[in-house]
């Protein structure tokens, strides 16, 4: 096997950033594990297109938030399609609402969707990226981590974890030729965005010096630098792709 030729597991790739990760991941000439929860037609969809250049892909249905389901989501990937050598945790999701309002199921899924999920899943792939003594890590966290949201404490608090664990996993992994990086996206055209209302995007696009929304493979471009070998000697770091909007 060509040792830059590697399986890539992307989470929650059937649509939005993932999907762009995911096709980027093809386009390197890695093996891509398309992960979705519900958009089985659309990952499908994606593996097909993959496959129609020439690459190598398959679609996983896995709850990443849930611990027996990541196990499960692993050995299936692997047995089908070999040690996973690339994670990219996308996988997320928002339940908005104002703090003193916030119920506790909009925290909790919140934090077991955007956070536990990175934890387990990087358990997982570091036993087989240890063993290999080569791994990259990409965990997408979001700039609010870094600035805080009103009505997204819940959102925040998971994509600041996944910061936190990010770099200690890059302290813990560094060692064995694996890199843990995060990359904080800022306001990126997708239907997680789509859901905004028109005074909330102007409002945003104002703040951003580039003057626009960001789109998904604009965080794509960064994932494809990040997992190649180039990238060796950049771990623990995160790298906001947000048009300049929270830049110190
Ligand atoms: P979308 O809402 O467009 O897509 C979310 C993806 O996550 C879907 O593919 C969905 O899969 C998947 N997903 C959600 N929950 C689970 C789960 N439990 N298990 C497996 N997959 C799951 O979001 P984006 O593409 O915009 O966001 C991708 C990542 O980027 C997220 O982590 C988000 O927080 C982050 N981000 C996005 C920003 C933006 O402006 N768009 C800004 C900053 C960060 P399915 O459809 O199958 O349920």
């Amino acid at each position: 096997m060509n040792p830059e030729k590697r399986v890539a597991l992307v989470t929650g790739s059937g649509r939005g950033i993932g999907r762009a990760i995911a096709l980027a991941m093809a386009e390197m000439g890695h093996t891509v594990a398309v992960n979705y929860r519900s958009s089985s037609v659309a990952a499908e969809r994606l593996v097909e297109e993959i496959l129609s250049f020439g690459g190598r892909a398959r679609a996983f249905q896995a709850d990443v938030s849930s611990a027996p389901e990541v196990e499960r989501l692993f050995e299936e990937a692997e047995s089908d399609l070999g040690p996973v050598g690339i994670l990219i945790n996308n996988a997320g999701i928002t339940r908005d609402g104002l703090l003193m309002r916030m119920k506790d199921p909009d925290w909790e899924d919140v934090i077991r969707t955007n956070l536990l999920s990175n934890f387990l899943t990087t358990r997982r792939a570091a036993k087989d990226m240890v063993r290999s003594r080569w791994g990259r890590i990409v965990n997408i966290s979001s700039v609010v981590a870094l600035i805080g949201n009103p009505g997204q404490a819940n959102y925040a608090a998971a994509k600041a974890g996944v910061i936190g664990l990010t770099k200690s996993a890059a302290r813990e992994l560094g060692s064995r030729g694996i890199t843990v990086n995060a990359i904080a996206p800022g306001f990126i055209e997708t239907d997680m965005t789509a859901v905004l209302d028109e005074k909330i995007r102007s409002q945003m696009i104002i703040q951003i010096p580039a003057g626009r929304a960001g789109r998904p493979e604009e965080v794509a471009a960064l994932v494809r630098f990040l997992v190649s070998e180039e990238a060796s000697y950049i771990t623990g770091q995160v790298i906001a792709v947000d048009g300049g909007w929270t830049m110190a």
